[in-house]
């Protein structure tokens, strides 16, 4: 059962499933390959709009709900994981201006979505990762500006984008409650990237360390108050993981694509594979797990697009979504036999692909934490 979605969500799914079969769903195995950041692809995605979906319409957004917005990530997903996280952290990277930031900061970030940047969302340090109030990057005031230093890294997006949302510390002394969110743009002296991660999968996504060496922004760019910055970046991934369950769904959902698609093909025996019951029941294992995971990610977006409080059940979309990604992609895997552990097919890279969701934005771990505090007040 795909996502309940709008008329006008509907047709915009047929265009991306189109644009996906033309532009990303062959063309990424060679990027997997390569690992390259693919610009043609991404140009051709920011023409059509993708990159800008969350952009809320008072901002010149299209105006669609999550839902909607969830079934057009899904189909990209499909296409390709790597893909669909690049144009997703851009709508991460959003987030802390459109939680915090004042209309002159919305407008302005939207805008620069729309003319089709990137952003990325700065928070993880290296001996800052599941525990990021630990984080040493510094923001100083001085006079009307305040200068950054420090490094962060593992940032999607972090070499090519144009908007950086990055959690600084005003006030060393309070740990995470002298943090501060700020709002830098790509060009300002003092802005650079380090280490790219060459990495297992989503290779056409960029990941790699943006350093911080005396940057000058101006005090304007201050996101809230000083001290709400690690507020804001919880309330950030509290609202993106359920994104990433989103886009882990996809995963799983063309895991599962593949091996039907396979299992009706390959004859042993005498007779396709799928007309084996013990068949029937692993394709119906992994639907039951697809759909539950596609359903606990509507639920979470419904209750964000009510105003009603989804932190538990955005951790509990991700955690869960991933969990089965790795399920589901490990069994279409099986389905293929000795050819699914072969590269010539597709289903290996799935698995490659599932892993990450079960590591960023919170790690399962962290995020069975969050599940259990909920439950224990
Ligand atoms: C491809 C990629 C893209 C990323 N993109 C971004 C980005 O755009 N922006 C950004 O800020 N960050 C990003 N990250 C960073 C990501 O969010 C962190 O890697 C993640 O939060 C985990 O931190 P860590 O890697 O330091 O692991 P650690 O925190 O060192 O954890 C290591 C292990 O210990 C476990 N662990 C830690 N603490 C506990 C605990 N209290 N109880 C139980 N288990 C625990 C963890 O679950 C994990 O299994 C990205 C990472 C990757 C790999």
């Amino acid at each position: 059962m795909p996502y309940i979605i709008s008329e006008e969500a509907r047709d915009l799914l047929s265009d991306v499933k189109k644009f996906c079969d033309n532009e990303v769903r062959e063309q990424a195995k060679e990027f997997d390959k390569t690992g390259e950041w693919p610009k043609e692809m991404y140009d051709k995605a920011i023409e059509q709009g993708y990159t800008a979906l969350e952009v809320p319409e008072e901002y010149g957004g299209v105006g669609l709900s999550r839902v909607d917005i969830a079934a057009l990530m899904e189909e990209m997903a499909k296409a390709d994981a790597g893909f669909a996280t690049t144009v997703s952290a851009s709508g991460l990277g959003m987030k802390p201006v459109l939680i915090a930031g004042n209309d002159e900061q919305k407008r302005r970030v939207c805008e620069k979505i729309l003319e089709g940047s990137f952003a990325a969302f700065c928070l993880t340090e290296p001996g800052a990762g599941s525990d990021p109030g630990a984080g040493k990057t510094t923001a100083v005031k001085d006079g009307d500006s305040y200068i950054l230093n420090g490094r962060k890294c593992f940032i999607t997006n972090g070499a090519v984008a144009d908007v950086y949302l990055v959690a600084a510390l005003t006030n060393k002394e309070l740990g995470m409650k002298g943090m501060s969110m700020f709002l830098v743009e790509s060009g300002t002296p003092g802005l650079s990237t380090g280490n790219h991660e060459d990495k297992m999968g989503i290779r056409c996504s960029n990941t790699c360390d943006v350093v911080f060496d005396d940057c000058r922004i101006p005090a304007e760019n201050l996101i809230g108050k000083e001290g709400d910055g690690f507020k804001i970046a919880m309330q950030t991934l509290d609202q993106a993981r359920t994104w990433m369950g989103c886009l882990a769904t996809g995963i799983a959902q063309r895991a599962m694509e593949e091996a039907v698609a396979y299992a009706k093909e390959r004859i042993q025996f005498g007779k396709p594979i799928i007309k084996n019951q013990a068949m029937h029941f692993k394709i119906a294992d992994m639907e039951i797990k697809i759909e539950t995971a596609r359903q606990m990610v509507a639920h979470a977006l419904t209750k964000m697009d009510l105003g009603l409080p989804y932190s538990m059940e955005s951790a509990i979309a991700k955690c869960y979504a991933s969990d089965i990604a790795m399920q589901v992609a490990s069994e279409a895997i099986q389905v293929f036999g000795g050819y699914g552990y072969s590269r010539e097919y597709p289903v290996e890279k799935l698995l490659r692909d599932a892993k990450i969701f079960q590591i960023f934005e919170g790690t399962n771990e962290i995020l069975r934490i969050v599940v259990g505090n909920n439950i224990v007040k």
